[in-house]
């Protein structure tokens, strides 16, 4: 049985998702939500989908009623996931949301709560975290190769281009690079590290305010602290391009990821040589691994639920806060 799967957003990212789910031994497109009735017809044909699998915005509360769809994959520009997922709780289907999952913390716990309410999963698409080199670092810090870990270093960003596009607008991004791709090296830190971190220092930089406008962030170097004395610091940039690098140092060893989150392939390399494992497109192994955790009902091994989610954006809050106010500022995950 394949978990059947309603993609919500038909735009550059969900197209990615549908084409790597057609190799999917798990996960197939059932339905669609969309805004734009040419889009649906596209989609009819590409995938083979029925009319009554077919909603917009307005509607899509009915899918309640429809046996053949599991699960809602949330692929909408970021202010708006929020909302989507607490009508799909509220029709008892499981969601996938793209990362942010919410543009703050308030909003991500309200949609990890309205999900445990209806009993259905809330898992979010962080596809680094299935992903085979990334898989196998971790593996290697966990089994002590690298030693006591020490620094991480993970570099975040790229050159953004069309200033009219929803990214740069705070009301459907609700932030700028931080929340697009800043988020990678803020999860990357989690994962690498091994560890929560405690407290956050940051600090902001604006060179285009035409550009990037208020509640848009451009550029922010930030640096997270942990218990154990590790200390990472990273940078998140919708102004450079070439940055999407992670770097594990320990006493004994280092890893390093270059590209580290990109679509593909990862480069990795440790104290002990190449690893380049081979690459599997991240969003096929991604829903095949989500619509098992879905289907079989079991904690995902790999934390990518709404409660991992939410760590990030309490991170998040907590760099635009000490942004704001200029000195550190403490965590609670
Ligand atoms: P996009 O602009 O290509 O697509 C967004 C879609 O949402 C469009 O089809 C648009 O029509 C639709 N939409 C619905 N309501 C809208 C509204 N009120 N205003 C504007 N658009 C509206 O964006 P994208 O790159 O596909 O990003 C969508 C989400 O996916 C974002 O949350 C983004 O962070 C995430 N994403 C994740 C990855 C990843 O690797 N995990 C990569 C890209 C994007």
């Amino acid at each position: 049985k394949k978990l059947r799967v309603a993609l919500m957003g038909l735009g550059s990212y969900a197209n990615r998702v549908a084409d790597a789910m057609k190799d999917s031994k798990y996960a197939k497109v059932s339905g669609v939500i969309s805004g734009t009735p040419s889009k649906i017809a596209d989609w009819k044909k590409r995938f083979d989908i029925p009319d009554k699998n077919c909603y917009n915005y307005g509607n899509f509360d009915a899918i309640k009623d429809n046996d053949e769809i599991d699960a809602v994959y949330i692929i909408t520009p970021n202010a708006l996931h929020h909302g989507q997922c607490l009508r799909v709780a509220a029709a008892g289907k499981h969601v996938i949301c793209e990362k942010p999952m919410a543009i703050n913390a308030k909003e991500g716990q309200e949609m990890v709560e309205a999900c445990d309410k209806a009993g259905v999963e809330l898992l979010i698409g962080y596809r680094m975290r299935f992903e085979a080199n990334t898989l196998e670092i971790v593996k290697m810090r966990e089994a002590g190769e690298f030693g006591e870990i020490k620094f991480f270093q993970g570099l975040s960003g790229f050159k953004i281009g069309d200033p009219n596009q929803w990214r740069l607008d705070p009301k459907l991004a609700g932030g700028g690079a931080m929340m697009d791709i800043g988020i990678y090296a803020i999860n990357g830190t989690r994962y690498m590290v091994g560890e929560e971190p405690i407290w956050v220092t940051a600090q902001e930089v604006k060179t285009d305010p035409i550009k990037f406008k208020e509640g848009v962030d451009e550029t922010i170097t930030f640096q997270l602290g942990f218990e154990s004395g590790v200390v990472a610091s990273c940078l998140s940039t919708y102004s450079m391009n070439y940055l999407d690098k992670f770097f594990l140092n320990g006493t004994k060893g280092f890893a390093e990821l270059k590209p580290a989150t990109g679509y593909g392939p990862i480069r990795s390399e440790t104290h002990k040589g190449r690893l380049d494992l081979p690459h599997i497109t991240h969003q096929t192994k991604q829903m095949d691994e989500m619509a098992k955790i879905i289907l079989e009902g079991k904690k995902p091994t790999i934390p990518v639920d709404g409660k991992d989610g939410l760590k990030d954006l309490k991170i998040i809050d907590a760099i635009y806060q000490s942004v704001k106010q200029g000195s550190k500022v403490m965590l609670d995950l």
